[in-house]
């Protein structure tokens, strides 16, 4: 089958192109929106969470931080409350400050502290307007705050810490403009608790502190507590950074290679929202030369004046990575869902139309003349399979239907056709009734003046005939010289005798018919051959005999010799210079019921013309024969007829002539 091919293909085309979209479009409008609705939400759930770990990584970054400043304040406090420095004071002998150098450069290392100082109460009191923590000393309580310490401060303190606080600013881009080249101050964790002699009365202050900036290890543990190997997923590397106002002066945020972005300043976006308004910063923010999750908050000093930051913060490219991946894997899977569908609807579709493509080629072929042409089983079960079992049912119902009507109309066509032969029949039959009643007529009339005649003349012909006799019998001998006319007037008073005697037999039939016997035609063939021979003999014809039925028929013997022989005489007749002559029996059946014998004469002449052959039975016709009377084949078919049997001629010009005579074995009554 051609299938679906033919058909209508816009058509085609549009129903499954139909099916297919009704299958993709909720692929194709629920996925991308639930897509758009994942990436919408996902992207921003993976914000929040990335935002509330920054938060927490802060709040770890402070808990640090806070730490350390306890730790500094520990340190200094513990010292000061020491024995080691109260019997250090003691034998100090009036200098103090030069008796606890000593003691306190060893301490100073063995707490990681940057600087340590014993300030006497005058001492104190003089620092205690710069210094809070050293007022809040003086009133007998230890305390500790993150500090800002001018460079000259620092310098006082040791010049040392004054050359590590300064760091060269780096100019950034997207920060608040400074014109200045270095940030020399220090943010130092300043701490300073009250001394005690034996008797409890407060003999100075203990000062010491630790500078942040540049400090490395610092940075460093604070980092790896926030972020420990392996915190961070997807490769995201995590920072800290200590500000000292904008400037960060103590990081592990790397400018290129392994050096440190120290020096480099936050942007005016986190300045304005951390320094400028006191808030905390939780987003993204581009941090030195790439984007970070990050989280800022402000430090204060001991006046609550903020005086730099706290910074944590990891990379956000690994994440944002992470998340596109996340997003391509959907985007193939669905992708790959559309496919897998599309194929599927496709392939489905076929299968869906299949018995509709077989019924459209069976439709096709039933149009192009294919009457038998089926759909078959079709392996559908579907409703599209009870279709087509349908149509085939119908098919073979309006086939069997066609067939009958068919059927109908040609035995109407058969009837039609018969009832016209009949007609014509009848209407030949009608016609040949009506020539034979006039032919009857004329005949009858023509019977009564022959009888009549034929009455009239045998009387002066047995005259004649008497007469001619008895002058013969007188003369005797003297009648010899005349004998020769003599024998043609008793041989054409003959004649005129055996002419009488057919025009009567011809008008009074009945006083002729003889008995009726079994002939056999074969028998009959031989007799009437032996009447002719001295004609065949003269005529130099052959005689070529199929003798092939051996029925009997029931028969005036005389009458059908009469007839036999009339019709070799004819055929001999018709072949002057000779020629053959043919004469055949056979069996003369019709639907397979033997009705009789044939009796078939035929030479080797001229032939009849179409326009004699018309005329051949009329009687005293006769043609080109000077002593023919045009009555033996009118009176021979007058015969045979009588016994229900047929006389026919067929000829053509220069083929010789065929004359059958068609007897039945039982004449009808
Ligand atoms: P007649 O022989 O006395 O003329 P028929 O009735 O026997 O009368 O024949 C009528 C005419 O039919 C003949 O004159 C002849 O012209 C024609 N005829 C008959 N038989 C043949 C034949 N075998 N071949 C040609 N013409 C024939």
């Amino acid at each position: 089958m051609s299938g679906l091919g033919n058909l209508n293909p816009p058509l085609r085309r549009s129903i499954r192109a139909r099916l297919l979209l009704l299958a993709l479009i909720p692929l194709g409008i629920v996925l991308p929106l639930t897509m758009a609705a994942l990436a919408y939400w996902g992207g921003d759930y993976l914000d929040r969470l990335l935002v509330t770990k920054v938060r927490s990584d802060l709040a770890v970054a402070h808990g640090y931080f806070e730490r350390v400043t306890e730790g500094v304040g520990r340190s200094v406090a513990s010292l000061a409350a020491s024995e080691r420095l109260a019997r250090t004071l003691r034998n100090a002998h009036g200098k103090p400050e030069q008796a606890v150098a000593g003691l306190l450069d060893s301490t100073q290392l063995e707490h990681k502290l940057d600087f340590l100082h014993f300030l006497d109460v005058t001492r104190s009191r003089q620092d205690a307007h710069a210094w809070p923590v050293v007022a809040a000393a003086l009133a007998g309580q230890a305390r500790t705050e993150t500090e800002v310490f001018s460079a000259p401060e620092l310098f006082t303190i040791s010049p040392e810490l004054a050359i590590r606080a300064r760091t060269t600013i780096v100019d950034t881009p997207n920060a608040r403009p400074d014109m200045r080249e270095a940030e020399v101050r220090g943010l130092v964790i300043h701490s300073a608790a009250p001394v005690h002699d034996a008797n409890g009365r407060l003999i100075g202050v203990l000062t010491g502190g630790v500078l942040l900036n540049k400090n490395l290890d610092f940075i460093d543990r604070l980092n790896a507590i926030v972020y420990p190997a392996g915190a961070l997923p997807f490769g995201s590397a995590g920072t800290a950074t200590l500000f000292l106002d904008d400037v960060r002066v103590a990081t592990n945020v790397r400018l290129f290679g392994d050096t440190r972005a120290i020096g480099t300043r936050v942007s005016r976006a986190v300045y304005d929202t951390v320094l400028g308004a006191g808030q905390t910063w939780l987003d993204r923010a581009f941090v030195v030369s790439d984007w970070y999750v990050s989280a800022y908050e402000p430090l204060l000093d001991s006046r609550h004046q903020r005086i730099g930051m706290l910074y944590v913060g990891f990379l956000e490219g690994p994440f944002v990575d992470a998340r596109k991946q996340a997003f391509t894997v959907v985007i193939v899977l669905f992708a790959l869902a559309m496919l897998t569908a599309g194929i599927f609807a496709v392939l489905w579709a076929r299968r869906v139309f299949r018995p509709i493509e077989r019924m459209h080629a069976t439709m096709h072929a039933i149009e192009i003349g294919d009457a038998a042409a089926r759909v078959g089983a079709v392996p559908s079960q579907d409703e599209l399979g009870v279709v087509a079992a349908h149509f085939d049912r119908m098919l073979d119902r309006l086939q069997a239907q066609a067939s009958s009507l068919k059927r109908w109309g040609e035995s109407l066509d058969a009837k039609v056709a018969a009832r016209t032969a009949e007609l014509e029949q009848a209407v030949a039959d009608l016609k040949a009734a009506q020539s034979q009643l006039v032919m009857n007529e004329k005949l009858a009339a023509i019977g009564q003046l022959t009888a009549g005649i034929a009455h009239e003349i045998n009387n002066p012909i047995a005259v004649i005939q008497g007469n001619l006799d008895v002058l013969r019998d007188l003369l005797g001998p003297q009648a010899d010289p005349v004998a020769p006319e003599i024998r043609l007037i008793h041989e054409q008073v003959q004649r005129i005798r055996l002419i009488v005697a057919k025009l009567l037999q011809f008008a009074r039939p009945q006083d002729y018919v003889g008995y009726l016997e079994p002939a056999d035609p074969g028998q009959l063939i031989q007799d009437s051959l032996l009447l002719v021979r001295h004609l065949l003999k003269t005529g130099n014809i052959a005689v070529d005999q199929h003798i092939e039925s051996a029925r009997q028929i029931i028969c005036n013997k005389n009458e059908l010799q009469q007839v036999v022989i009339n019709l070799l005489v004819n055929a001999i007749q018709a072949m002057p210079e000779g020629g053959v002559l043919k004469i055949a029996v056979e069996d003369w059946d019709e639907a397979d019921m033997p009705l009789g014998i044939r009796l078939v004469v035929e030479d080797s002449g001229p032939g009849i013309s179409k326009a004699d052959l018309e005329r051949l039975f009329e009687p005293f016709f006769t043609a080109k024969k000077p002593d023919g009377n045009g009555l033996g084949l009118w009176v021979s078919k007058n015969l045979i007829e009588r016994y229900g049997g047929r006389l026919t001629v067929s000829s053509l010009p220069a083929e010789g002539a065929r004359f059958t005579v068609w007897l039945r074995c039982e004449p009808l009554a």
